[in-house]
């Protein structure tokens, strides 16, 4: 293998490349710096390896966090992601749809030119975790665009085709989000039970999940969800959306404005933020034997009193991406009701530091997706 080459181009540089002859991607060489251009010879499948040509690839706002490098865990401490198994150069991009381009010998059940969405979050594949088909949970996690390469690139490689999704005829910048968004939310969604149908939830966040989350509740059948965003662009998107009804997380009264709104308290919030104030305005809103499900990455702390446990008999749950089995039932989901609605804006794969660089800035209604460029 020739080692990989940091190379800073210029976007018509990049324009003019040959992308197929040799794989190119944009990489985060050094947390928080921009990606850079790299250069590998495209890798050659082996055994049940499949090799995708992207076509899509979303752009998720914790990809914010593993550019950055770390988690910040309140009161000044912080989570490395290297601590976690990160290592640098990284290739991001866990939202990914992709055309079959090459595949190993045991790779069956796939044919080249199918194009489908690669399901990301891959564990060992032989501990007792991933055995019960809980991969997202292995302690040993290989997740694409996390762990190993991701989609900002040209081609991705997938260790098997059991991660791979038949999309039907739905756009592939359309599905990309249903990789990370969309199962995402779909398992905190999951987590709320069957009262789901019969008592309106809050979902805190109008981002690309909020939208999704808020979609999927609707395709689900979800009694009516009142979503918080501090934005006043996002609450009007979730109002258009849908929403039964828009509050400003920063308000004064918002707790306030959350019980009136559920009739008297939530009986299950979803905090796609995970802000110690997000958290914090979530524990005071709900009702006794209420839910919280904590599923967003800012960060932060708080205290809560232990007491209020019992109390209140409330639970809280952190949900973190989803299942193969559940992709299963999402996907079953959308091809029964139909794709849920979520703004989607693309841009060309070269300028991704502009488009993480909107992403930041907090302004991207829905999901932007990275496609590949001419
Ligand atoms: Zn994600
Ligand atoms: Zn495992």
């Amino acid at each position: 293998m020739r080692p990989a080459r940091c190379a800073t181009i210029s976007a018509s540089e990049a324009e003019s490349a040959q992308w197929a002859a040799v794989m190119k991607s944009y990489d985060v060489c050094e947390c928080g710096a921009p990606l850079r251009l790299m250069e590998r010879p495209t890798p050659k499948p082996t055994g049940t390896e499949v090799l995708l040509k992207v076509v899509a690839a979303g752009i998720c706002h914790s990809d914010l966090h593993i550019w950055e490098g770390y988690y910040d865990l309140g009161g000044g401490k912080r989570l490395k992601l290297s601590d976690r198994g990160v290592k640098l150069p990284l290739t991001m991009g866990h939202e990914n749809v992709g055309e079959v381009v090459a595949m190993g010998p045991d790779a069956s059940g796939v044919k080249k030119g199918a194009v489908r969405l690669v399901h990301p979050w891959l564990g060992c594949g032989e501990c007792a975790v991933c055995l019960r088909g809980d991969e997202q949970l292995c302690r040993t996690p290989a997740s694409i665009g996390v762990f190993r390469s991701g989609g900002y690139a040209d081609h991705l490689l997938v260790p098997h085709p059991r991660y791979l999704f038949d999309i039907g005829g739905v756009a592939p910048e359309r599905a990309a989000p249903l990789a990370c968004a969309g199962i995402t939310t779909y398992g905190a969604l999951k987590k709320v039970g069957p009262m789901l149908l019969n008592e309106p939830i809050v979902i805190i966040g109008s981002g690309g999940l909020g939208l999704m989350c808020l979609a999927l509740h609707r395709l689900i059948g979800g009694k009516g969800a009142i979503v918080v965003d501090i934005d006043p662009v996002k609450r009007e998107a979730a109002r258009r959306a849908g929403a039964r009804a828009v509050i400003d997380g920063a308000a004064p009264d918002a707790v306030k404005q959350i019980v009136e709104a559920t009739d008297g308290g939530a009986w299950a919030v979803i905090d796609l933020v995970g802000a110690a104030h997000t958290v914090q305005l979530a524990l005071d809103s709900i009702v006794k034997g209420g839910k919280l499900i904590i599923v967003g990455l800012f960060g932060g702390g708080v205290t809560v009193p232990t007491p209020s446990f019992p109390l209140r008999a409330i639970t809280v749950q952190g949900s973190y991406v989803g299942s193969l089995s559940e992709m299963v039932e999402l996907l079953d989901l959308v091809r029964r009701k139909g794709m849920p609605d979520l703004p989607v804006s693309t841009r060309p794969l070269p300028a991704v530091n502009e488009a993480l660089g909107e992403l930041k800035t907090g302004k991207v209604v829905g999901r932007l997706v990275l496609t590949p460029p001419g």
